[in-house]
């Protein structure tokens, strides 16, 4: 494999730089920098303003919607910069990442002009209105039912699991419209306000006093006739793709985030001597080892991208890539936590601070429950190999689409 990048790449690569030396803050770039927690809250306000200004949010999109129109070869060198340089890119998971992108590829104009821009400045927030009590794995089994009334849909029926429901201005929600057509084919994907009479939110309590997903019921609930996102009862095709998004994820720097926490791990090792133990050196090397196959995965991916060829396995790259890091992140956890010893069993974060991790709004951790960093990536790590399509149908989808493996057999209850 050629690992060298184009000129243009390069050329672009010390734009993106230059930008970065220019705007995050003195010091930064120098060992020891460090920022109290209200210094970070204030930047971290100005650094989303500079980001929208500099045109670095979703700098893929076309700028007629606000984007700047980035190739994918220069929005990876985008992504390496941003990692290197350890800058925040505004991480806003549900816009950004999976309505934004799914508006581009199936939306009409009309709901591209009125919704990108305002994902791009941050002014609406989303939440993902798909399981139901009785559809999770199996999603098209959904109840959840809209009618045609005039010029609104009138949306009856209950989600759950429903992450930062408690936030949102819309929910992108999966509704049956034709109760008589097969069950794949009577979806609609529609863009609904929360704000109103009908949607009731109801935060889900977890264990450690956090409520960071909700239970969102719709009595009643009305919804723009023509926020009906990729056509009527195509819900299903368009709903497919926004997983890809959730599945997905940076091709080159996707493995930063567990590289730095490995990095992390280790030093709590060689600290408290657990690195003398040789099972424990042994699981971080299979840990590293493990990183580094991501790292090769996600050049492969790119490199297929970019050369237009379909290579088999990266076909289902977003399965086998979702299943892979999440199982690999319960693993380096609880790994971490046999390093940490007797220590792993004392809630060791700070109670007058509730973690926050980008994307995922500010409930990450309850004060009342002061996990560290480390401890309530423990716990979310066992939530991985679930949301998102649990491992399991992950395993499904490579059988029957890389490998071409016989159809799961359909069981009616
Ligand atoms: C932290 C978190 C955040 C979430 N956020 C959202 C959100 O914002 N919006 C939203 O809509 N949903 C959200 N979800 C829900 C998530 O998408 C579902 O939990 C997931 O799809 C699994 O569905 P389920 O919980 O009903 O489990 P089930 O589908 O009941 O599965 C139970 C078990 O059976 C296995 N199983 C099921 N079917 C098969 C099969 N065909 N073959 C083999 N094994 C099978 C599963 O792998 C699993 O182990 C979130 C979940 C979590 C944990």
């Amino acid at each position: 494999m050629d690992l060298t990048y184009p000129p243009e790449a390069q050329s672009f690569r010390l734009v993106a730089r230059a930008w970065l030396e220019e705007n995050l803050p003195d010091g930064w770039f120098e060992p020891g920098f460090r920022m109290d927690d209200a210094e970070r809250a204030a930047w971290s306000d100005d650094w989303t303003k500079k980001l929208f200004a500099g045109g670095w949010i979703c700098a893929t999109w076309p700028k007629e919607y606000g984007g700047k129109g980035l190739t994918t070869m220069e929005a990876v060198v985008l992504n390496e910069e941003f990692a290197h340089a350890g800058a925040p890119m505004r991480a806003d998971f549900f816009g950004d990442t999976l309505v934004g992108p799914t508006i581009l590829q199936w939306g009409t104009e009309e709901q591209k002009m009125e919704f990108l821009p305002k994902i791009l400045s941050g002014t609406i927030a989303w939440c993902q209105g798909f399981s139901e009590p009785d559809a999770g794995s199996d999603m098209a089994n959904l109840s959840t039912k809209a009618v045609l009334d005039g010029d609104e849909w009138v949306l009856n029926g209950q989600k759950i699991w429903t992450t930062q429901g408690f936030v949102a201005d819309y929910v992108f929600v999966l509704c049956r419209t034709d109760p008589d057509a097969p069950k794949h084919k009577g979806i609609s994907y529609l863009l609904c306000p929360m704000d109103q009479p009908g949607v009731e939110v109801r935060p889900i309590n977890q264990i450690d006093g956090a409520a960071e997903f909700a239970e969102v019921f719709f009595t009643d609930a009305r919804c723009p006739k023509d926020n009906v996102v990729g056509g009527l009862n195509n819900g299903w095709s368009v709903a497919m793709t926004t997983l890809g998004f959730e599945r997905g994820s940076s091709a080159t720097t996707g493995h930063r985030r567990f590289e730095t926490e490995l990095d992390h791990i280790i030093e709590l090792a060689k600290a408290n001597g657990a690195i003398d133990d040789p099972l424990v050196r042994q699981g971080l090397a299979r840990c590293y080892s493990k990183v580094q196959i991501m790292k090769v995965n996600g050049l492969r991916s790119l490199a297929s991208v970019i050369s237009g060829k379909k290579d088999p396995g990266v076909v289902a790259l977003g399965a086998t890539n979702k299943m892979f890091w999440s199982e690999y992140h319960q693993q380096v956890m609880m790994l971490a936590m046999d390093i940490l010893g007797m220590e792993g069993q004392i809630l060791l974060g700070d109670p007058t601070v509730e973690e926050s991790v980008p994307g995922y709004g500010r409930r990450r951790t309850s004060a009342r429950y002061p996990a560290n960093a480390l401890q309530s990536s423990f716990f979310f790590s066992r939530s991985e190999t679930i949301w998102g399509g649990t491992s399991q149908i992950q395993r499904n989808i490579v059988g029957e689409r890389v490998l071409g493996l016989p159809k799961e057999p359909k069981v009616t209850v």
